[in-house]
């Protein structure tokens, strides 16, 4: 994952993006920089930490400009190391390059080690750092020319802004599988990975940068260019930025992230309904939306029945699995009064390694509740994804190894329910434009093979 973030013709540049970047602080907790440039230098600052944390007042005064791009990271390549926070700078030909990037390349093995036999030393450990060594290649100094060669280089997923001196760019990879928005904000344009890092900054949504495009924008001039082939790429938008990661109140891929929710959890009641219970409670945030849907479609009072600790991030997000188990036990809690003695729907976007659910029911159960329904708004996660989505391996996704009846058994719930593939496509913005690898193991781009993520034993 990770969110990013680029802004043009602004005066005050690094502010914006750091605004920006707390609106998408949920696409990476890990880590956050900024890069600007003042019409002479470039100014870099990054830290670990959210964005809050790792950039302070002094550094927003440092850095000086008014063009910028923002990096929020949350690492699934390369290690959490302080090397690889973005964004990653280098020089060109006397020239500032600055790059962001959300999404994870899949000819990465091929590109590093064509480079290392062409002489490229490498800094870090991250697929985007490729891209800059492919920029340096290039022999022509035209921007368009350069990106589209470099552009055409890369396959799997990738949303880009780079800062090149004052100019930004800005591309999403041919199949869309991740979001990238523009906006317009005074005399100038933004970029962000998500439309509700807009309303912060009070820019005005235009439209989804293309797959397949690349904006070039130098101060309030904007130029658009097709550098994949034009249309002959079916798009493969990440079905699980409507399920989970991006924010409600985000338009991307055409849709309402909050209203997609909806009709997922709408969808749900639809295949697999619960007569007779007392009403249908949310894991919170995640399964708030589909829970809604849910109970509204089945007619069901809708209830609060776990409160959520603000001052906490996403649990999954620190990759330490004992941070993570630890998180889970602090971060909500059940209201007894609601829940003693009654018949409950429980709704959740989604099981990924069943032991976050798993301790979730058992909390439930001690809360004095009777029967536990627990619907999930999409399908059985079986596959590993090698588009950006932090998912662990084959062996540890809980549905690659048991049934829906074993999961049920494992997460001690009376009954489990999880949303067909058709029915979670049906309720898209025309479903046949998404990636669902992670459901079907139907996966659009090539994959590397021989990755242990794959495998089931290891
Ligand atoms: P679990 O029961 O341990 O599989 O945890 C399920 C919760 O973690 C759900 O709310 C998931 O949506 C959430 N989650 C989302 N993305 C991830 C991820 N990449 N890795 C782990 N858990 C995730």
């Amino acid at each position: 994952m990770c969110g990013i973030i680029g802004v043009s013709n602004h005066p005050e540049a690094s502010r914006a993006i750091y605004l920006g970047l707390y609106a998408l602080q949920h696409r990476g907790e890990e880590a956050a920089g900024v890069a600007s440039f003042d019409g002479q230098e470039v100014h870099l600052i990054k830290s670990p930490g959210l964005a809050s944390d790792a950039l302070t007042d002094q550094d927003l005064i440092k850095l000086k400009g008014y063009a910028a791009i923002g990096h929020c990271r949350y690492s699934t390549t390369g290690s959490s190391n302080v090397k690889n926070i973005q964004p990653f700078l280098v020089r060109h030909r006397g020239r500032p390059i600055a790059i962001a990037h959300n999404g994870n390349l899949t000819n990465t093995a091929e590109l590093f080690s064509r480079l290392e036999e062409e002489g490229s030393l490498f800094q870090t450990t991250m697929d985007s750092e490729l891209i800059v060594h492919l920029l340096a290649k290039e022999k022509t100094n035209d921007l368009e020319k350069m990106f589209t060669n470099v552009l055409r280089q890369l396959e799997g997923a990738f949303s880009l802004v780079f800062l090149v001196g004052d100019t930004i760019v800005g591309a999403r990879d041919p199949q869309g599988f991740r979001p990238l928005c523009l906006g317009r904000s005074g005399d100038g344009y933004v970029l962000a990975s998500e439309s509700c890092a807009f309303d912060l900054i009070k820019a005005e949504f235009i439209r989804e940068v293309e797959p397949g495009e690349m904006v070039i924008i130098n101060k309030d001039k904007l130029k658009t260019c097709r550098y994949g082939k034009n249309g002959a790429e079916k798009h493969a938008h990440c079905v699980f930025e409507n399920i989970y990661f991006a924010r409600p109140d985000s338009h991307i891929f055409n849709d309402n992230v909050y209203l997609t929710r909806k009709r997922l959890g709408a969808q749900l009641a639809k295949e697999h309904p619960v007569k007779n219970a007392d009403f249908v409670i949310a894991i919170p945030d995640s399964g708030n939306y589909a829970a809604l849907g849910y109970a509204q479609e089945m007619g069901l009072p809708f209830e609060t029945g776990l409160i959520r600790n603000h001052y906490i991030g996403r649990t999954f997000i620190q990759p330490s699995q004992f941070i993570r188990e630890a998180r889970v036990r602090v971060k909500l809690n059940p209201i007894r009064d609601v829940l003693k003695g009654k018949r409950v729907v429980v709704v959740e976007d989604s099981i990924v390694r069943g032991t976050t659910s798993r301790s979730r029911i058992e909390e439930l159960r001690n809360a004095g509740i009777k029967e536990i329904h627990m619907r999930i708004s999409c399908p059985p996660i079986q596959w590993p994804c090698f588009y950006g989505i932090d998912f662990p391996s084959k062996k540890e996704l809980i549905a690659s190894s048991k049934s829906v009846e074993e999961i049920a058994k494992f997460i001690k719930v009376d009954s489990l329910g999880y949303l067909s593939l058709e029915g979670m496509l049906s309720v898209m913005n025309d479903g046949t434009q998404f990636c669902h690898a992670c459901f079907s193991g139907k996966y659009p781009v090539k994959v590397p093979v021989n990755q242990s993520k794959y495998l089931l034993e290891s």
